[in-house]
Order: C-alpha cells, then sequence, then structure tokens
C-alpha cells in the first residue's frame, strides 16, 4: 500500500497533516529523520505510517522507544482499533505477558513494537534485537520524547543516553527521533548524544492556530478560574497548573464544591491514586484535572479543551510545552493563565535560593523576564510566542491582544517615581523596604510604619496618590520584568535599585502598561442548554445533537468494554460529523474523517443502528 492509501484506509484521515508527507516518504524509503514538531503536531503518524509500509515491504518490525510507560497501553490500544498489529514491553507486565510478547518479537510477528528505554540495553532484548536482524526483520527505531536524552530538555532520563547503541549495533538500521522541545541547545544535544549527524532535519512551524491565548491579571485567582471554567468550558476536559501540591490539592477541591469534577494531581500522592486519576481523566469526559507540572508529558488525550495556569510558570518553553496539550484534534481550545506581582517574586526567590551557579542562575533569570514580557505584552501573544522559538509571524487574531486591544498608559513618570522612593528609603533608613510600604509612601497613606520611619517626609511622599493600588503593582512588574528592580529575597522581600534601574530613572525607557479591565468585564454569554456538549458539536441542530448524544453513549460503552478512552474509539469530531450527515449506508459514513477500513468494519453496521434508532425515535415524536 502507498502511504496515501495506509493514511486513508488504516487511519480514516483524508490527508497529510503539515510535513508528515514529506518526513514520512523520507523514513519509508530507510532515511533516518530528526522531527521537531509541537504538541499535537501530528507525530506518531510519522513513525506509524512508515512501520506499516515497510512491514508491508517485508522489512520486518518497528521498535518505538518512549519513556511513557503509563500510556503505552492505550497507545497500542489505539492501533488495534486501527487494525494494526501492535505490543509493548515494559514493567507493567507480567512475566506470562512479557514472554508472550517476547515469543511475537521473534517471530517478527509485529508491525510496532513499544519499549521502556531501560529495556533496550539488557542483553536478552538485545539479543532478540540480533536474532531479528539476523533474519533481516528489524526494520526502524522511533525514538519518541528525543529530547529526554538531553540535560537541557526539561525531562532528562539517563537511559535514553544510552541509545546509542542502536546506531553502534544496528548501523544499518534507520531511525527517527521525534521531539516538541524547540530550543537551539536541546536539538544539538539530541542530534550528538544520538548520532543523529547524518539524519535529516524537519522542523515545523511551532503555530498551535487553534489555541486561543489569554493572560489576565490576577486578582482572586480561583474565582477567576471559575468564572473562565462556566462561561467558556463548561463540561469541557480541561487542565489547570497549580506551583504547589497543597494549592493542587485545594483548588481541585474548590472546583469540586462549585460543581466542576476536578482531580488532583502531582508526584505527592500515591502512585495508585495518580495512576487511578489520570485514567479517570482520559477515560471520563469533562474532566478537569488539576496538577503541577509533573502531569502532562504525552497525554495524548486529543480532546482537552483548556489549559489553565493559577500559577506562572518558569520560562516560555514549560508554558508553550503545558499550553500544547490543549486542542490536539485541532479543535478551538483556549490557553489561560493568571499571574500577579507575587508569582514575578516566588519565581524569583526560587532562582535566587537555588543552589546552582551563579551563570546558571543568570540564564533563568533572563528566561522568566522573557515570560513576564509575554504576560504584560499588548502586543500579539503568539508573535511573540513564536519569536521566542525564533519564528516570524504577523498578528494573530486569536489572542486576547488581538481580540481587543488593550488600552495602553505611559507609565514612565510613574516607574521613575517608584525607583526614586525605593532609592530613598534605603537612603533615610539604611535598610530597603517591601512593594506594600513603598507603594503606601507613594499613595500618600500615614500607615504606623510609614509613621514610625518618618517616611511622610519623604519628597516622593503622596506623589502618587492618582494611582491605585493595582495600578501601582502594575508598574512594579513592568520593573521587574524589564530587570530595573530587584527583590531581595534574603531580606524580607525587600525592593532594591538594579544596574537597570537608572536608564529608566532618567526617563530613556518609556513604560507602558495595560489599563486593567474594570472588574465587571462583559463575558460571552454562559454557556447553557448545549453546556455538557463539546464545542464541536455545539454546532449541530437539535435532531443532530440528540444523535451526537446517543453516539457518545454508544461510543463509552465500547470504550468501556475495550478498556480504552473514549476518543481511542472515535474522536467528538468524528461523532460530530457522523451526527451532522447522518449516513444511511456504510459508504456514506465511510468517507468521514477518522473512520479507518479496520473502524468502519468493526463498528459501522452498529453506528448506523444508532442513527436509524435516533430517526426513528425522532419520528415518534
Ligand atoms: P503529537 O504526538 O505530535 O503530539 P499526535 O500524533 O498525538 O500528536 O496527533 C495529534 C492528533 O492529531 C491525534 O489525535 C491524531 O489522530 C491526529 N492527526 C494526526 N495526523 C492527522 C491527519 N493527517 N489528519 C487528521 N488528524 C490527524
Ligand atoms: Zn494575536
Amino acid at each position: 500500500m502507498s502511504i496515501t492509501s495506509i493514511l486513508q484506509t488504516v487511519f480514516g484521515y483524508p490527508a497529510f497533516r503539515g510535513p508528515q508527507q514529506g518526513i514520512i516518504e523520507h523514513v519509508t524509503a530507510g532515511g533516518d529523520a530528526l522531527v521537531l514538531m509541537p504538541t499535537g503536531g501530528g507525530k506518531s503518524l510519522c513513525y506509524q505510517i512508515p512501520a506499516i509500509a515497510r512491514q508491508q515491504a517485508g522489512q520486518g518490525i518497528t521498535v518505538v522507544i518512549s519513556p511513557l510507560i503509563a500510556l503505552m497501553h492505550d497507545q497500542v490500544g489505539a492501533l488495534h482499533e486501527a487494525g494494526v498489529s501492535a505490543a509493548f514491553l515494559n514493567s507493567t507486565l507480567s512475566m506470562q505477558e512479557a514472554s508472550d510478547t517476547e515469543r511475537r518479537l521473534v517471530q517478527g510477528n509485529i508491525t510496532l513494537l513499544y519499549a521502556a528505554p531501560e529495556r533496550i540495553n539488557t542483553p536478552r532484548f538485545l539479543a532478540q534485537l540480533d536474532s531479528l536482524q539476523e533474519r533481516g526483520l528489524l526494520s526502524l527505531f522511533a525514538i519518541d520524547e528525543a529530547h529526554c536524552v538531553s540535560q537541557w530538555g526539561h525531562d532528562f532520563r539517563p537511559e535514553y543516553r544510552a541509545l546509542t547503541v542502536l546506531h553502534e549495533r544496528y548501523p544499518s538500521v534507520p531511525r527517527i527521533a521525534l521531539t516538541a522541545t524547540a530550543d537551539a541547545l536541546t536539538r544539538a544535544d539530541i542530534i550528538e548524544r544520538l548520532q543523529l549527524q547524518d539524519a535529516r532535519l524537519f522542523i515545523s512551524s511551532f503555530d498551535r492556530p487553534n489555541i486561543r491565548y489569554t493572560i489576565v491579571e490576577k486578582r482572586e485567582a480561583t474565582a477567576q478560574l471559575l468564572r473562565f471554567i462556566r462561561y467558556e468550558h463548561l463540561g469541557d476536559a480541561g487542565i489547570v497548573y497549580c506551583q504547589s501540591r497543597k494549592k493542587v490539592e485545594e483548588t481541585a477541591a474548590w472546583l469540586c464544591d462549585s460543581g466542576i469534577p476536578a482531580l488532583p494531581y502531582h508526584a505527592g500522592l500515591d502512585a495508585r491514586v495518580r495512576q487511578a486519576n489520570q485514567d479517570q481523566f482520559l477515560r471520563s469526559e469533562g474532566v478537569v484535572m488539576v496538577a503541577t507540572i509533573a502531569f502532562g508529558m504525552g497525554i495524548d488525550k486529543p480532546d482537552v479543551r483548556f489549559v489553565a495556569h493559577l500559577d506562572m510558570p518558569k520560562n516560555i518553553e514549560g508554558y508553550y510545552q503545558e499550553t500544547g496539550r490543549a486542542g490536539r484534534d485541532g479543535e478551538p481550545a483556549d490557553a489561560w493563565m493568571c499571574y500577579g506581582l507575587q508569582d514575578v517574586v516566588n519565581q524569583r526567590r526560587m532562582i535566587d535560593e537555588s543552589p546552582a551557579e551563579e551563570t546558571f542562575k543568570q540564564g533563568l533569570r533572563g528566561k522568566l523576564e522573557a515570560l513576564l514580557g509575554l504576560a504584560e505584552a499588548t502586543d500579539c501573544r503568539r508573535v511573540r510566542l513564536l519569536r521566542y522559538f525564533d519564528e516570524a509571524s504577523q498578528p494573530c487574531g486569536n489572542c486576547d491582544n488581538c481580540l481587543q486591544a488593550p488600552e495602553v498608559w505611559d507609565a514612565t513618570d510613574a516607574a521613575r517615581k517608584l525607583l526614586s522612593t525605593v532609592y530613598r528609603v534605603q537612603q533615610m533608613s539604611g535598610f530597603g523596604f517591601g512593594a506594600g510600604h513603598i507603594i503606601d509612601i507613594l499613595r500618600g497613606k500615614v500607615t504606623d510604619k510609614v509613621a514610625q520611619r518618618g517616611h511622610q517626609g519623604l519628597s516622593t511622599f503622596g506623589l502618587g496618590a492618582d494611582l491605585s493600588e493595582s495600578q501601582w503593582r502594575g508598574v512594579l512588574r513592568q520593573l521587574l520584568a524589564i530587570d530595573a528592580v530587584a527583590v531581595d529575597a534574603q531580606a524580607f522581600n525587600t525592593l532594591a535599585l538594579t544596574a537597570g534601574s537608572r536608564a529608566v530613572l532618567r526617563g530613556e525607557v518609556p513604560v507602558h502598561l495595560r489599563v486593567a479591565a474594570p472588574k465587571t468585564g462583559k463575558h460571552r454569554a454562559l454557556r447553557t442548554g448545549s453546556a455538557a456538549l463539546p464545542k464541536v458539536a455545539a454546532e449541530l441542530d437539535g435532531a443532530a445533537q440528540a444523535c451526537f448524544a446517543a453516539l457518545k453513549a454508544w461510543r463509552a460503552s465500547v470504550a468501556r468494554e475495550h478498556n480504552l478512552p473514549a476518543y481511542v474509539i472515535f474522536h467528538d469530531a468524528t461523532l460530530a460529523a457522523i451526527a451532522h450527515n447522518a449516513p444511511q449506508s456504510l459508504d456514506a459514513l465511510q468517507g468521514l474523517s477518522g473512520i479507518g477500513a479496520r473502524k468502519l468494519e468493526a463498528y459501522g453496521a452498529a453506528v448506523l443502528a444508532v442513527i436509524r434508532d435516533e430517526a426513528a425515535a425522532v419520528a415518534r415524536v
């Protein structure tokens, strides 16, 4: 079969996405490749289709190396559903299961074998590969999540370093390495560590046009989050990231109390609880996972409709990785973050207090500043994000700033007043003070502390009464973002001038701030009625919506029976297309995206029956 007919008949997709075709042609022909593609870009097909094509050509099995042990069962299940012979070897299997799989492996009776990296270097496994190789049945190595080989990546796994054995021992077997981590340092490291110098490099655009980026100022974070979910995503699956385990627990409980089905996930939970919560998130619909960054790598649930950050991540790489988990199915999704001065201060403190070398810390501060710059930006968020990954683009029309250009005010003067106050209190008292006290002075508030220190005598006292406390915090955030002021974590978070302060004091660096949105901002209409419907189905007419609901109920029972997540059977978008077209025959059903030959055979009749029953029910009414 040609690669296009594999795409269409096995996976049921009409066309390749982005650079998939070029990659698949190259690898099917036996070339090595390093693929950099954003999360949701469609990396899996880049090795699955070559694996199928090469197996059909008698070239044997493809070994997929992946660190995502908890997900292998579902990945293999998804291939089975598409009629592809696949298996996995990892520590979750019993002895019996493992030896059954090994037997099939040695017989060359598998198209794709998923294996954990620590297995690769065992003498037993290598002997099995040797035996395949001798018989010409070792077709391809696919190294997924390839950034795990690099200390610069965010998920370093020492076992990945040992993967050089693949190239050394089987130099004639082609390799494809894949990652969603874009930065140049990690890329160079992957090439060197995995000896991919001769591999062809495929770099996709990192844009995720279906994700809408919104960053709001933190007021009452949890209430803001609840409003966001209620107004925009009721009934949707989503992920909420928090900094600390405690906050994860509190937020999950609070959402549950507010009627949103939510579960906690962090490294401090018992492994069984974590696995159970992850399964429930993957298998049930409309669950919100509240998590630390410990959650998410490899979560390939396609219908996560939003990713929310209640705390600011460490850098843009992290932010992009985490938000990228939304909308893998290409349908509209939201990336929503709320952040405030405290986030900035906390992140700074974590860097300052870490035991790392000063040059390394300097690098971390630079990365944090880039993220702050994004958060404070008044122009297109996407242009900034992509520029960070060295990609040029035009204003996107699908971020908060593009959709509603923020009003800005010139805060240059205010910034100078603030810095000069920081300077003066230091001069007068011999030590620094925190943000609250500095703002009190600017606003002319005679607090006990002000009176005690005689700070009402300062020349800047009351000079900033025209600005609210929150506006002053905005000025301070901006100054922190451009490193014109520092927070001394060792001394009660007191503010201090930096080398960058002088230019601002002289008025050489303009400071522009967004005018804060009024507290009772306009909201989109509360999603009612169709609230429990995913967005892809919200546009269906009444009869089609009922049909969609019936199809979902049918899908849920099949998924339970097969012990797989519902989306492995059919995506929401596929069910919505079925409901919309109401096909009457297998032929009509076949043309819809997401319905391959195997699924048509396995489920076609049942799907047509659901449609007929629904039509009959409508006729009776
Ligand atoms: P990645 O591993 O790059 O994050 P996946 O391989 O999980 O992305 O693909 C993301 C989603 O896109 C999956 O649900 C997959 O079925 C779907 N997909 C991939 N390629 C295509 C295509 N050519 N047409 C339609 N859907 C696709
Ligand atoms: Zn934009």
